[in-house]
């Protein structure tokens, strides 16, 4: 190449790279080109071997798990998975936990030990037993509850502890599981985010005296909606299958009971939905992992991002969701509501997760019925708003941002151009205040 030649590549490269500069760094929010777009992988994934699932309960005419098989082989999959001895398959994550504080006994009076960062479910499930979820306060490494304070929570009314596994990522079962057993407290797991995930090697849902699975629509198993719960115990599987079967007895007679219950099976299309699915979980379990691994070298490098960490058991996350800190002052004070505005506009849709469940007014309004007026004195109920104040947790959800499972299921370009975006909104904070 002659000296004249080499001068116009180097020359037209150098002013390429300059227009690149300028349309491409100027923050999408203020017009400029963003980083991405392309769309983060669609959910769910649906192939030929669901479709030939579903069209073939279908055409059986057995809808119903009762006289049907999918329901049945699913449980007996799940449970072999995850090294469970029972599954029982119901409605959805919220009919589990309901089942399961149902078959704990957990009734009207009681106390149930619970983090308020956590879907409006878990307490919900308390509520409606008439008991009251009393809020333990967070952890802001882990985002999980802080088992180290459940103790100083625990008192003669507290009839179990639900801790939740936020995100997928294990709470500190060592920690909890002690402090159950030191109180004779049953430890009821909410795994409905934590399909896969392990505590030392053992997956989550089967070291509590009983775990709840969802299968609604956004989990990481996916029957659009379904749950499960999961127990070693033959008596509390005998009692949690009758209460979802009407409470019929163990032969599932047809007009006979032994307790009262509901409705809350499955049917058998999402009974074979699942059976599919499965096929796949282990695989897209593995890529999210890998995937949020290569994620985390880089935002960590950032300052002012911090990527949720696990506790030390943890030998497997199932990353529901990849959840970090956003700290405004590292970002020139970009508040987190204009930091996920410009991200968006990047192409990297995220969110500022949940908002502090135990400040809801719903359990203001709820604590004030009629119901729990008759079992709880005025006295203990002012007593309970009291003491249900959780300052950690509060910090945390204004700086917590969520990327959701799916983003996690495609390639390394993927998890670049989400820490491309995150440095692109950093090193515009300015522009982006004004
Ligand atoms: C999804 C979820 C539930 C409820 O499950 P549904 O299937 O939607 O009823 C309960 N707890 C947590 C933590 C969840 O994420």
């Amino acid at each position: 190449m002659g000296d004249v030649t080499r001068r116009t590549a180097l020359g037209a490269a150098a002013a390429g790279v300059a227009a690149a500069a300028v349309s491409g760094d100027k923050p999408a929010l203020l017009g400029g080109v963003p980083v991405r777009s392309d769309k983060f992988p669609s959910w769910p994934v649906i192939r030929d071997n669901d479709e030939r699932a579903w069209m073939k309960v279908l055409k059986s005419g057995r809808w119903n798990r009762m006289g049907g098989t999918e329901v049945r082989r699913f449980e007996e999959t799940w449970a072999r998975m995850l090294g469970a001895k029972h599954c029982l398959a119901v409605a959805n994550g919220t009919s589990a936990l309901i089942t399961a504080l149902n078959t704990l006994e957990v009734g009207p009076g009681d106390e149930v030990i619970v983090p308020p960062y956590t879907f409006v479910a878990t307490i919900n499930a308390v509520l409606l037993q008439n008991a009251l979820p009393v809020f333990v306060d967070t952890d802001p490494d882990t985002f999980q509850i802080d088992a180290r304070k459940i103790e100083a929570s625990i008192t003669e009314r507290t009839r179990c502890i639900l801790p939740v596994h936020v995100g997928g990522a294990p709470a500190d079962l060592d920690r909890i599981l002690a402090v159950g057993a030191k109180h004779k407290i049953p430890v009821l797991e909410d795994a409905c985010q934590a399909h896969l995930a392990e505590w030392r090697h053992k997956k989550v849902s089967t070291l509590g005296a009983m775990g709840c699975f969802s299968f609604q629509a956004s989990k990481n198993l996916n029957s659009g909606e379904g749950g499960a719960l999961m127990t070693s115990s033959d008596e509390l599987y005998e009692v949690a299958s009758s209460f979802h079967n009407n409470g019929r007895g163990k032969n599932g007679g047809s007009f006979s009971y032994v307790r009262n219950g509901a409705n809350l099976r499955l049917t058998e299309f999402q009974g074979t939905l699942l059976l599919e699915q499965l096929e796949r979980v282990e695989a897209q379990s593995k890529m999210r992992e890998e995937n949020a691994a290569y994620l985390t070298s880089m935002l960590r490098e950032i300052p002012g991002i911090t990527p949720a960490k696990l506790h030390d058991g943890c030998t497997r996350n199932a990353l529901h969701l990849y959840m970090f800190r956003y700290e405004a002052a590292q970002f020139g004070g970009l508040p987190r509501a204009k930091f996920l505005k410009a991200m968006a506009a990047e192409g990297i849709p995220c969110s500022g997760g949940y908002t502090p469940l135990n400040k809801e007014p719903l359990v203001r309004t709820v604590t004030a019925s009629r119901g729990f007026r008759r079992v709880f004195s005025e006295r203990e109920l002012r007593q309970y708003h009291e003491r249900n104040s959780c300052p950690v947790n509060d910090r945390l959800c204004e700086e917590a941002v969520w990327l959701t499972q799916t983003m996690l299921l495609g390639g390394k370009r993927d998890m670049e151009q989400i820490a491309e975006a995150a440095r692109k909104v950093q090193k515009h904070s300015a522009l982006l205040m004004a």
